[in-house]
């Protein structure tokens, strides 16, 4: 087993938070919980917390964590000046934790997923693995839509040449080592999942059940679904674009023989016949010329969106646990 300074090591569980106040109370309640089991058991050392990332929130989210920052040793904070989105939060949190901790668990603040998991992430991180993946044993609790769409979205995943974990969120235990090369990315098309299997090291999966949300409402409507299913395809595959080619390129093919066919039509001198084809295949190749358009357009966006390098999220405040200033104290 790998020696720490303190002996174990430290660990910080990341949590973004938007709109959260009316379970983040018992998200934190429950997260000291496990953290003080883990201490006792020596599993992780004392000096681990939970880094609460408020993504500009517009309830009393920040309210709720500065007050337990203030009276819960475990509780640190860091807010967005604006909503930066999910995954950007995350980042936020991910890189400000990587600095104190040697290794860091993401989970959403809605107690959806298995608190119970985090232990066996740390059984794996103490047995060498660098990265935990959490995966949906079952989606009992989610409806038929949202599992039909989410299978359909890894198939495609999958069939692109994407490497991504079948049933995994942002629900995961990844190493110091591990979010140092993170932050290596620079992208600003944030698609945590697809990331951190580039990035390799030792990994294994660990699976639990997922609950129903514990309180509030989901922060992902179908409209930012879509967009991060597209964002994620997008940013890691250029199958698409192929796709473009290759129906580039069988239209061409096609449309030899259909020159050639209105070429002999032509020579036989029955050329007011095929008004209705020739209308039909202008619609069609120009549908299919928009199309492609749109596409090639989407990729030339996100270039767009690369070259710009603007700040993936800003920080307006810190919290940092009450320990430290306890300890200026003795
Ligand atoms: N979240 C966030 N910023 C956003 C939207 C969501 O930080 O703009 C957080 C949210 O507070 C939660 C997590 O991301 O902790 C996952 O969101 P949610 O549970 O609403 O998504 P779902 O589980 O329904 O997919
Ligand atoms: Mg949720």
């Amino acid at each position: 087993m790998k020696t720490y300074a303190g002996g174990a090591p430290i660990l910080s569980i990341v949590v973004p938070c938007y709109n959260e106040e009316e379970v983040l109370p018992e998200t934190i309640r429950r997260l000291s919980g496990v953290l003080t089991d883990l201490i006792r058991e020596n599993l992780i050392a004392e000096e681990s917390v939970m880094l609460l990332v408020d993504d500009g929130s517009k309830d009393k989210t920040w309210d709720i964590i500065e007050e337990s920052n203030q009276s819960n040793r475990f509780v640190t904070g860091l807010k967005l000046a604006r909503n930066a989105g999910h995954q950007r939060a995350l980042l936020a949190g991910l890189m400000k934790a990587k600095n104190t901790s040697d290794c860091v668990i993401s989970i959403d603040a809605d107690l959806q997923d298995d608190l119970g998991v985090i232990r066996e992430f740390m059984l794996k991180f103490h047995e060498g693995y660098e990265v935990v993946y959490g995966v949906r044993k079952s989606r009992a609790t989610d409806t038929s839509f949202k599992r039909n769409t989410a299978l359909g979205f890894y198939k495609l995943m999958k069939w692109m040449g994407v490497d991504i974990v079948y049933n995994h969120a942002d629900y995961r235990l990844t190493s110091k080592r591990v979010l140092e090369n993170l932050a290596n990315f620079e992208e600003v098309n944030l698609f945590l999942r697809g990331l951190i299997p580039l990035i390799g090291f030792k990994s294994t999966e660990v699976y639990y059940d997922r609950h129903e949300r514990f309180a509030g409402e989901s922060k992902y409507p179908l409209r930012k679904m879509l967009a991060f299913a597209f964002d994620g395809i997008t940013s890691f595959s250029v199958t698409p674009i192929r796709l473009v080619t290759l129906v580039g390129f069988i239209l061409f093919i096609v449309s030899i023989f259909t020159a050639l066919y209105a070429l002999v039509e032509r020579l036989q001198g029955q050329t007011i016949a095929g008004w209705a084809s020739l209308m039909i295949s202008i619609w069609f190749i120009g549908g299919i010329q928009l199309v492609c358009l749109g596409l090639i357009g989407e990729y030339i966006g996100k270039i767009y969106k690369e070259v710009k390098r603007r700040p993936l999220y800003i920080v307006e405040e810190e919290l940092e646990s009450l320990r430290g200033i306890i300890e200026e104290r003795v």
